[in-house]
């Protein structure tokens, strides 16, 4: 018989936080336009908030990291809500985090090398 649930236990290659992030409204949760991270002007950052005048962007993750299963390696792209559980903090929190310690990515990757992972 199998197992009714589908949880893979899986060995974690490696994690992809090049781009790592991206930002949307903290209210309605559009995205917002790429160009917004580099900084914009205070004109157009007022058009981003046009449709309900949120003031608050907030990052979400969006990771691409390799897995290995006992058959196969393939990358999954991870998701925010399984982001957080996975690094334990926010998108917003981490992106703080990695700015003050650009290391951070590469020491995030090297921990993660070889995890094992339970994907449900
Ligand atoms: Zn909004």
């Amino acid at each position: 018989m199998e197992a009714a649930d589908q949880t893979v236990i899986c060995e974690l290659l490696a994690v992809d936080l090049s781009d790592d992030c991206y930002r949307v409204c903290s209210r309605c949760e559009r995205v917002l336009p790429g160009d917004y991270n580099n900084g914009v002007s205070s004109s157009s950052f007022s058009s981003l908030f046009r449709f309900c005048n949120s003031k608050e962007p907030k990052l979400l993750y969006l990771i691409l990291i390799s897995i290995a299963t006992e058959t196969t390696v393939k990358t999954v792209i991870c998701f925010d809500r399984a982001a957080t559980l996975l690094f334990g903090c926010s998108a917003d929190e981490f992106f703080h985090f990695t700015k003050l310690n650009p290391l951070t990515a590469t020491m995030v990757s090297q921990v993660f090398d070889g995890e094992m992972l339970s994907l449900g």
